[in-house]
Parts: C-alpha cells; structure tokens; sequence
C-alpha cells in the first residue's frame, strides 16, 4: 500500500501521514450542537470523518474516535454575542433545555447509525464536564492570558503571536476595520472563556465557578475534553471547514497558551455541502433532514453515496436530481452484489489500485470509479464480491447486511403476484401454479404462508431450493 497521504489545513500541504504513538490514532471530531436536528451538510462532515476512520483502519492503525456534543455555550454569533442556541432552542419550542438537549442528541445518534457511521470510541457532552473546563480555564489564567470583563473571562489574542495561524488570518487587518462593535473585548479575535448568567434572567444551564455563576464559552469544552480523552497532543483534529477560522483558531488558542502544544498533528477540514440558495444552515431555518429523505421514500444510504461520490475536500452541490442518481446507483450496486456468490477470493491488484486512491488524501470518487470498474469486468462473481466485500470496509455501504425490501419488487413481478392472488382466491391452483413458474424463471420465488404468499428474490443468499 502507497503511504497514506492527508491534507493538512495547519500546513496546508498533503503530508504523509505517520501516528505519534506507533500503531494507534487519536482523532478529535467537533460534534453538533443539539439545539435543532443535523442537516444534511452537517451530516456530509461526519461521513467524511467516518471514511478517515476507515482508511486509518485499512493501513493498520487502532483508532479512538472522540465526538463531542455541544448541548451549552453555543451562542447564535461567533463573535460571543447574542443567546446560547440551547436557551433561543428552547424559548422556540417551550420546553426546557435539558429536554431539547436530550431530544437533538438522540434524534443525532439515530442519524449517525443510519448512515452507518461507525460509533465513536467516546461521545462526550460539554454539560457532563464542567469542571474540566474551569481546569482549563484556571491554567490558562495562570499562564496569563485571561482577563475580565463585565460579561465573562476572555481570552487575550494579542498576547500570543500565532494566533489564527491555521486561519491564515490578517489580524491586524481585521483589528483595524471592526473598532466598532468590540464591546468590552480588547481586541476583535478574543473570545469567550467563561460567560456571566445575566443578573436579570435566570439561565436555564448555569455553573458556579471561581468568578461567578455562569456557563463557559463554546470553544473551551474541545480543548478539555480533547485533553481528558486524547491528551494534549494527539493526531488528527477535525471539523467542517467554517470551524478553521474561528473554532478551532481558538481552541489552537488555549490548548498551546495552556500546554505549549498546537492540539493535533494534522488538521482536516471537510468542505461544505451547498443549495442553490448558498450553504446549508441550521439557523437558516431552511435545511434538509435525513427524515426529509426518508419522507421522499430516498435511502440515507443513498445520501451517504452522495457523499464518497464528492471529494471532502471540494463543495458538494446538493441537487435531487445528483440524489436520485446516487440512489440509483446505489441500487444497482446492491442488487449486482446481491447475486454473486460467496467464497471467492479478492482480487488483489483491483484491492491495490483502489487502496492507492483512498490513500491519495482520500480520493473515494476515484476508488469508486475502480470499483465499477471491477463490477463490470468479467472476473469471476465470486472474485467480484469477495474485492467489493473488502472495498465496502472503507466505504461503509453495508452491502453485506442489505436485504432486497419488499418494496422494490418491480411493477411487472408485483403485477404478477397481484393476479396469482387473485386465482389464489378463486381456488385455481393450477393457474397459481403457472404463475409461480413464471416468476421463478423470472428469478423470484414465491412462497405460500398462512398470511398470503410472500416473495423473495433467487440470489447467492437466496438460492432457489426448489426442484423443478
Ligand atoms: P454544528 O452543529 O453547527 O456545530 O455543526 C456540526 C458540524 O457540521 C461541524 O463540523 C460543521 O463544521 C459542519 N457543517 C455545518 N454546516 C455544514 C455544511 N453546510 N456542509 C458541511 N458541513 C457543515
Ligand atoms: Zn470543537
């Protein structure tokens, strides 16, 4: 296998990828914040982060896959102003935060499975550590780097000059055109560490601290929890591309004023999924769930298609038309290894090219194209299933664990069924009979049960039994 090439944002030069601690990965991937359901591009980010967790796999390394679930401190601006997500969440829908929190973390889970994401070695919730992040906050108090103001502790930008490294960012462009609207800040990237509850509004989620009752700033629980469960160097830290400018600048930020480290080795950003109407967002209002798909009868697997179809690193124009291709696509696949036998062997030089592409920066698009390439040669079914059966541990597809549904039973078998039933009812056996021939030589068998006849599909996993 070629070495494993990644895209590094810190550098932003493909590197060879080598794991600080032989053998073993730790990958820190930002989680949702749970205040509305995911939209589809927020779930494009975690299919891209699932198919690194699989490639690292492939070239032989333990990963532990760390999420975290932003359930406080999320507030609508970047720029630490306005409400926390959770408590406008909640003021929207009337019920307390704790519940919406509770609700939007399931209701994320059960999207992660069926896109069948590998579960994380850990899910970690802010709420769940607090303290941990007052620890954090202590430190970087202690390093000198906090200060105080009417509304919180912040972070001060100024006093480290590789701030927004990873960014690229003009600081002091940026300082200079948004002398307005710093408040009480010093200085216009400095950021929330520790937030005040207000004296006039009781907060829903609030903390006592050293420095008062409140709750902390967004960015803080990644740099503890990423510390709790990783340490304070670990390999690979990722988000979606919005995070580099803002996000992960600051927790960069605090874990390097803290422990003296950059937080990861490498830095990968997955790139936006895009509409007509620009990026998908939650706070737009205007967004697809996965339930929208499932509503329109479209499989997230199909959706999870969409995704390897694209590379991470390149926008994602979402279109119902590109989902349906996808879902077609996806279909034939399903049905081609449905009907190949087991037992063979992998072919290794198809296994070698498609590794060679996953390894390129995770070029799945062109993996993909070596693996239609392979269903459509005429090597052996069973050589076939066995390579796309190997293939399938990067790309997750669960072609193995898929069932044709009754379903896709295409209209001219279901019409045939429907008139066997008819005869059924009429007691005409032997034209009953005349049909289940038929269809059997049409590859679908057909079973009598107590509640009416039920067919299946004659393949590899469904051989047909019946003597003729
Ligand atoms: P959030 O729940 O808003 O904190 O975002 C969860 C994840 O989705 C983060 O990694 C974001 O960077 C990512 N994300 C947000 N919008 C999009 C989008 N339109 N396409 C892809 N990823 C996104
Ligand atoms: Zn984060």
């Amino acid at each position: 296998m070629p070495p494993l090439m990644l895209y590094d944002t810190w550098s932003r030069t493909l590197r060879p990828f080598v794991s600080i601690d032989a053998g073993r990965v730790g990958m820190y991937c930002c989680g949702p914040t749970v205040y509305d359901h995911a939209h589809i591009g927020n779930l494009r980010t975690y299919v891209f982060e699932d198919i690194l967790r699989r490639a690292l796999v492939r070239n032989g390394y333990e990963v532990r896959h760390v999420v975290n679930i932003t359930d406080v401190g999320h507030l609508v601006s970047d720029a630490d102003e306005g409400e926390d997500k959770m408590e406008k969440g909640s003021r929207r829908t009337g019920e307390s935060a704790w519940t919406i929190a509770n609700r939007y973390t399931d209701a994320f889970m059960s999207d992660w499975r069926a896109l069948n994401l590998l579960a994380p070695s850990v899910w970690c919730r802010a709420t769940d550590h607090i303290a941990e992040q007052i620890a954090f906050i202590v430190e970087l108090e202690h390093a000198g780097y906090v200060y105080r103001t009417d509304d919180g502790l912040y972070f001060d930008t100024s006093k480290q000059d590789s701030y927004g490294h990873i960014a690229r960012l003009d600081r002091a462009g940026l300082q200079a055109g948004k002398r307005v609207g710093l408040g009480a800040k010093k200085n216009i990237t400095d950021f929330a560490l520790w937030k005040f509850s207000a004296l006039d509004v009781k907060r829903q989620m609030e903390w006592d601290s050293p420095w008062g009752r409140g709750f902390p700033g967004w960015h803080i629980e990644c740099s503890a929890m990423s510390a709790k469960y990783l340490g304070t160097w670990f390999d690979i830290h990722c988000g979606g591309e919005d995070h580099v400018a803002v996000h992960h600048s600051n927790e960069i930020a605090q874990t390097e004023a803290a422990y003296g480290t950059r937080l990861a080795n490498f830095w990968m950003h997955g790139h936006f999924l895009t509409l007509s109407a620009g990026k998908m967002s939650k706070s737009g209002g205007d967004f697809i769930r996965l339930q929208t798909l499932n509503d329109r009868h479209i499989d997230p697997i199909a959706y999870r298609y969409l995704c390897l179809a694209a590379h991470y690193r390149s926008n994602l124009h979402f279109t119902w038309a590109s989902l349906d291709a996808a879902q077609t696509a996806l279909n034939r696949l399903r049905h081609a290894y449905a009907g190949w036998p087991e037992g063979g062997a992998v072919d290794a030089r198809f296994v070698e090219r498609f590794d060679a592409r996953v390894n390129e920066d995770l070029d799945v698009p062109s993996a993909l194209a070596v693996l239609w390439e392979l269903v459509k040669s005429d090597s052996p079914a069973a050589t076939r299933r066995a390579t796309v059966d190997s293939f399938d541990a990067v790309l997750g597809l669960g072609l193995r664990d898929w069932t044709l549904p009754a379903t896709e039973i295409p209209d001219d078998i279901q019409g045939l069924l429907d008139e066997r039933m008819r005869v059924r009812l009429e007691r005409d056996w032997a034209k009953a009979d005349e049909l289940r021939a038929r269809l059997r030589l049409l590859g679908w068998r057909v079973e009598d049960g107590r509640d009416g006849q039920r067919v299946v599909r004659i393949s590899a996993d469904n051989p047909d039994h019946i003597a003729s």
